[in-house]
């Protein structure tokens, strides 16, 4: 009731000072938070049960078990794009699994980080729980300590100072990190519902999401019927003017808004749906771009923003062995009325997540594993999974005196045949 109360109070407070021109973060920051919280509550005293362990014949009077443990004081850094979410999201599994924890949020998104610090002490203990602010220097200085574990969201760069930093003592890590995530359509698609579910996935959030498609890969042929499709759903959703809809978010900052504006002067691709865009408001109309070639900017590093590429290939094949070159994505999506090419698509690749017909949903369930594989990240979170990357599972083994006799078999000296050998 604690956090309802967090939730209620400060909600508006967030909307109007992060997000001003949406309800975006009542979705993606408080909702999929509450229903985090509540499924952690509710499964919590399951969870924390001792193990019991198989036993064998030398063992069989003994009480073994894995029993959960907090690993102590974990550091969660955050970052950006989901300012709330990314914080306190790993910090119901830290806190389910007993730790005390430090966070450090984004100093890019600076209203929810002194939000963040002003409500934590004031809902929680403070001896337990601590909010530390600052940019890459003071997270550095903050790094000098020992930690138990440390939770990092961001980006690849920043993750392998992380690494070093933690290499010192010996500090576990759990890293969510990003890349760029396909989206296969091939087959029969009702290509108005793709469309609508696309658009949504892609442009939530102005594109600034760690899972939103990144490029979209089809035939020449349907990428002639998602076109018109994709147009609709933008026009359905922000209407005819996505610069004045309040439902479309702006670029979090200057740095980045400029960062996509060079992509968009650089990609060699055809703009064919949106473009625009204004330093000022920090806008980017939802932009659609084709013929993108595999060494186009646009395909060298993670978008993250509102600008969706279309690559064309010839098969489901051609378009997996495209995946397969780059580095292994966060989420994968593939788009098809055909389940054979939804398997061929799912066994022939790797991901942190997979969905079909859908984007971003599979990581709204709190009984599905959240996380990347290799360089889209290590180790995972929500529900169940936030515990046990914050607990240390011990192996105990509770022995009594029995069976001594049986012992000596074990001991030495080891004359011929005493084992039966
Ligand atoms: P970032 O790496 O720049 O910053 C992340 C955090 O690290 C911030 O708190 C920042 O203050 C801190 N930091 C920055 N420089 C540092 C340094 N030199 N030393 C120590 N700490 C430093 O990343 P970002 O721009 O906030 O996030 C963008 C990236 O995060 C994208 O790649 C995106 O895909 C990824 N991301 C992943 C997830 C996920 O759940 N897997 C979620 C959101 C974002």
């Amino acid at each position: 009731s604690r956090s309802k109360d967090f939730v209620d109070i400060h909600c508006k407070q967030l909307k109007f000072n992060e997000a001003p021109h949406n309800d975006t973060p009542v979705l993606s920051e408080v909702d999929i938070l509450l229903n985090d919280l509540t499924f952690t509550i509710s499964n919590l005293s399951s969870w924390m049960q001792p193990e019991s362990a198989s036993t064998n014949l030398a063992t069989k009077l003994d009480d073994c078990f894995i029993r959960r443990e907090p690993l102590g004081v974990v550091l969660i850094i955050g970052s950006w794009n989901y300012p709330l979410q990314l914080l306190l999201l790993p910090m119901v599994g830290a806190i389910a699994a007993g730790n005390c924890v430090i966070l450090k949020p984004s100093e890019v998104s600076a209203t929810t980080g002194s939000l963040v610090a002003e409500l934590v002490p004031k809902y929680l203990s403070q001896e337990c729980y601590a909010v530390i602010r600052g940019g890459a220097e003071e997270t550095q200085e903050l790094l000098k300590n020992r930690f138990d574990h440390i939770f990092f969201t961001g980006s690849k760069g920043v993750a392998r100072s992380i690494l070093q930093a933690a290499s010192l003592h010996f500090t576990p890590v759990t890293l969510e990190l990003g890349g760029k995530s396909p989206c296969v359509v091939y087959g029969p698609v009702n290509m108005t519902a793709a469309a609508r579910r696309l658009v949504w996935a892609k442009f939530f959030n102005a594109g600034q999401s760690c899972v939103a498609p990144d490029y979209i890969l089809c035939t020449s042929s349907t990428r002639d019927l998602l076109l018109p499709a994709l147009k609709e759903a933008l026009w359905e959703f922000y209407g005819e003017d996505p610069r004045t809809c309040p439902d479309l978010c702006r670029i979090v900052s200057p740095q980045h808004w400029t960062r996509l504006r060079a992509l968009l002067e650089k990609t060699r691709g055809r703009i064919v749906i949106g473009g625009e865009s204004d330093q000022e408001d920090k806008y980017m109309a939802p932009t659609v771009v084709v013929d993108v070639s595999e060494d186009d900017a646009l395909m060298a590093e993670e978008i993250l923003g509102p600008i969706l590429p279309i690559l064309s290939v010839e098969s489901v094949e051609e378009a997996i062995a495209l995946i397969n070159r780059g580095q292994k994505p966060l989420a994968l999506y593939v788009f098809s009325e055909e389940s054979s090419v939804v398997k061929t698509v799912l066994e022939k690749t790797s991901s942190g997540g997979f969905c079909s017909n859908d984007g971003i949903v599979h990581m709204t369930l709190p009984s599905l594993p959240f996380g990347g594989v290799g360089a889209s990240g290590w180790g995972s979170y929500h529900g169940r999974w936030g515990f046990e990357t914050f607990s240390h599972r011990r192996a105990c083994m509770l022995r009594g005196w029995a069976l001594e006799r049986f012992n000596t078999l074990r001991y030495p000296p080891y004359s011929d045949g005493k084992l039966g050998w």
